[in-house]
């Protein structure tokens, strides 16, 4: 019941967002298989297509400049077109849930890095795209890939476009365009072992950051518990009296809030021991969380005080509730090894007035606290 409060109420930080989002996305070792990921994995591929449609942009303006003839960019434009339909297909259909890397991502890469060098051998001045385009593509693997990986991606790549420019000497025996492959070829085989490597050491510092953002997460939720009990702490409840007043505010809605305090508890402490104590003290918040409402919050006040936020209730059904708690934990079991009389509470409830602040709506409720204590203990006051 805890963990569903916990889950109900705390709220994530975007930073924690971010963390899980940058860690599904560094994650290339997500369950093989996962059909939950589907979505996302189409997705990506549809960003990538859009990718792919951009190179045919720009072979479009290098068809313009007389650098690229109409065939070939007919049939790119069509092979592009068959492999977007393929790989839409396979996701459509789940086919790539049965491979190791459902996301496909090296069999896309591998796609447009040879629907390139086919653009390339057909039109040698094409080059300049190839590798700018080239060297995208590569960012795309290496979000999902192992440098490993991606080392072996590039060196594949690395060996098509030498033996494009070895087929393309062979069939034609142009020397100049031979001369501008090769350097073309040497800048690529310098440039891409640097890619990887600070490719890499990218993907470590991201890494690290989403590590570091997740146990932030994780700090500021325990900032917000009491470590005691595991119910939200005072400073927790502060800012969630502070909220539901706003909210009070902007939605016309009625909001009262409960001060709840342990009648005669100190004798625990005195008959048995502080251990004990807190055994009380911890099966008494898990007896109230059982039965909170999703829109309540129970927090620790200090102590053995506590509050209960009750948004969108006014006065009359906080004090039905808080009538149906009494009664509850005035027939609750305690983890004693002997009976000193039941464990009952006193509380106190307030509605808030609009105009006043939550504290001074605390402040009522806590005198109405006072007065169940005076009349006699285990009573509803308001
Ligand atoms: P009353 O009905 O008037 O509220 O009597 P009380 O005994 O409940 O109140 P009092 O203020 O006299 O005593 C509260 C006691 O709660 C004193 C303090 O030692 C004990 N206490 C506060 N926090 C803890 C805690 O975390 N663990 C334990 N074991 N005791 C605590
Ligand atoms: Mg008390
Ligand atoms: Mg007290």
């Amino acid at each position: 019941m805890l963990a569903t409060r916990c889950a109900r109420w705390p709220i994530r930080s975007p930073s924690g967002y971010m963390a899980a989002a940058v860690h599904a996305a560094l994650d290339g070792k997500t369950r093989v298989g996962d059909p939950s990921k589907q979505r996302l994995r189409l997705r990506r591929f549809l960003f990538a297509s859009a990718f792919s449609l951009l190179y045919l942009v720009v072979l479009g303006l290098f068809l313009t400049q007389g650098r690229i003839d109409t065939t070939t960019l007919v049939q790119a434009t069509a092979v592009v077109g068959v492999l977007i339909v393929a790989f839409s297909l396979l996701f459509l259909s789940g086919l790539n849930l049965r491979v190791a890397d459902p996301s496909l991502t090296a069999w896309q890469f591998l796609a447009a890095v040879f629907t390139m060098l086919f653009v390339v051998y057909r039109a040698p001045d094409t080059r300049v795209a190839f590798t700018a385009f080239f060297f995208v593509a590569l960012m795309f693997g290496m979000l999902r890939h192992s440098n490993r990986h991606l080392a072996m991606l590039a060196a594949i790549s690395l060996v098509a476009f030498a033996i494009v420019i070895a087929l393309r000497h062979a069939t034609g025996h142009d020397i100049a365009v031979l001369r501008l492959d090769l350097l073309h070829f040497i800048v690529l085989v310098v440039t891409v072992p640097w890619f990887v490597f600070i490719g890499g050491h990218v993907k470590r510092l991201q890494r690290g950051l989403s590590e570091v953002s997740l146990r932030l997460e994780h700090i500021e939720e325990r900032a917000r518990r009491d470590d005691l009990t595991g119910v939200f702490n005072r400073r927790a409840l502060l800012a969630a009296m502070e909220d539901a007043k706003q909210r009070a505010d902007m939605l016309g809605e009625p909001l009262s809030l409960c001060v709840i305090d342990l009648d005669f508890f100190k004798r625990y402490n005195d008959e048995f021991d502080h251990l004990t104590g807190d055994e009380v003290l911890r099966a008494f918040t898990l007896a109230v969380q059982q039965e909170l409402r999703t829109s309540d919050v129970f927090g620790r006040y200090g102590g053995e005080e506590f509050i209960q936020i009750c948004r969108d209730t006014p006065l009359a059904g906080a004090v039905v509730d808080a009538e149906r708690l009494r009664e509850r934990i005035s027939a609750l079991d305690l983890p004693i090894s002997r009976l000193i009389g039941r464990l009952t509470v006193s509380i106190g409830v307030a509605q808030y007035v609009p105009g006043e602040t939550i504290m001074q709506t605390f402040a009522r409720a806590d005198g109405a606290l006072y007065r169940a204590k005076q009349r006699g203990r285990n009573r509803v006051e308001s």
